[in-house]
């Protein structure tokens, strides 16, 4: 079992600016973990402090168990995979995976030994004798990840290493990825911006903003159970409704708002009073089923293939997002009209205000 990565209250401040603050979180040996959140949130810099490249101004970095505390990335058990990934040009395919052997002492028939093992594990045998731009943008990826993985690092950095490939190859590569640390059991930590990427492939992922940990779930837990109002917005989509709870009973909140009183299960404590939202799924609007009813009028519906997403607003005006599958959109609510939509309580989450 490849190694655990554990933070402890750790922080990170650049003069004045304090880029990570006291972020906890265990990443499980063998773990697929994402940290996701929007750009500058502080994601590369948590990588940094782990990889070693940056020591934390507060609080400790444990990898398999042992304090990290003034180790440099070669002390380390970790490697990295940077945004912008540099192969070395004019050295070969087989060059490039070698190369962090040859630092450390294999001889040339150990290496050739692992580049080709490394070869086959990322499909790419027979292309050993390449130079880096004879091969495509994906192939060049998988190369970066092996030559990585050939110092056989415990736990291995991702910098967000698909962002520069076009959608296709993205989604190709998101399934490779998982497939390749599936196979070689290497814990990854894996960063990324992009919501859609961390659930699909994350055993779980910790959720950043401004800095600040927000939540850590399996990709199920965070798009139910959402902790905060960032997590609830920012993984997949959703509609908020605000309104003030009236009662509260048996995990169910009571919510007066201005479509009418509307209930959804407690995510958090709340209490009479409360300013709150309820945030609902598009999916979990429909048309005909649910014991909350609210009036919306649809604006416009965009076709995205498996089912189209009706945007509209509320009879408060708040915008309102349903996804209609692409095999009901014959009977999707025409445009312009006032449409009634229903919810199940179960599939609304009652979050405190701000
Ligand atoms: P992105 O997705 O855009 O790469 P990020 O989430 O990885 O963003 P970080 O690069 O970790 O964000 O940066 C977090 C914050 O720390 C930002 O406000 C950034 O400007 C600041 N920061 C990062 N490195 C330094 C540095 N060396 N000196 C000063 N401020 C820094």
């Amino acid at each position: 079992m490849s190694h655990s990565v554990e933070l402890q209250g750790v922080g990170m401040r650049f003069g004045a600016t304090r880029a990570v603050g006291d972020v906890s979180f265990t990443v499980n040996g063998g773990e697929f973990f994402s940290i996701l959140g929007p750009s500058g949130c502080g994601k590369t810099t948590i990588l940094r402090m782990i990889a070693g490249f940056l020591q934390p101004t507060e609080g400790r970095i444990l990898i398999g168990g042992k304090d990290m505390q003034g180790l440099g990335p070669n002390q380390r058990p970790t490697a990295m995979i940077f945004q912008s990934l540099a192969l070395f040009p004019l050295m070969t395919v087989w060059e490039n995976i070698a190369f962090g052997l040859e630092a450390r002492g294999a001889s040339k028939a150990e290496r050739r030994k692992k580049a080709d093992e490394l070869l086959s594990l990322i499909a790419l045998e027979g292309y050993g004798d390449r130079m880096p731009g004879e091969l495509s943008g994906g192939q060049r990826q998988r190369v970066a990840i092996a030559r990585a993985l050939a110092v056989e690092p415990q736990v291995l950095l991702l910098d967000e290493p698909l962002s520069a490939l076009d959608l296709k190859l993205r989604q190709h590569m998101r399934a490779e990825l998982r497939s390749l640390q599936r196979r070689t059991g290497v814990t990854f930590i894996y960063i990324t911006h992009d919501q859609s990427e961390a659930l699909a492939m994350s055993d779980r992922i910790a959720v950043m903003s401004a800095g600040v940990l927000q939540q850590v779930g399996t990709p199920r837990e965070l798009y139910d159970n959402p902790a905060t109002p960032f997590v609830a917005t920012f993984v997949g989509e959703t509609n908020a409704i605000a309104g003030k709870v009236t009662d509260v009973a048996d995990g169910v909140a009571s919510v007066d708002t201005v479509l009418g009183l509307l209930r959804g299960r407690m995510a958090r404590s709340v209490k009479a009073g409360d300013q709150v939202k309820l945030y609902v799924r598009p999916e979990a609007l429909s048309g005909s089923i649910g014991e909350n009813r609210v009036s919306a009028t649809i604006d416009r519906i965009d076709f995205e293939g498996a089912f189209g997403l009706a945007h509209g607003r509320l009879s408060d005006g708040a915008a309102l997002v349903a996804s209609i599958p692409s095999t009901d959109l014959a009977n999707a609510p025409a445009i312009g009209a006032a449409t009634s939509f229903g919810f199940e309580t179960r599939h609304a989450v009652v979050l405190p205000d701000g």
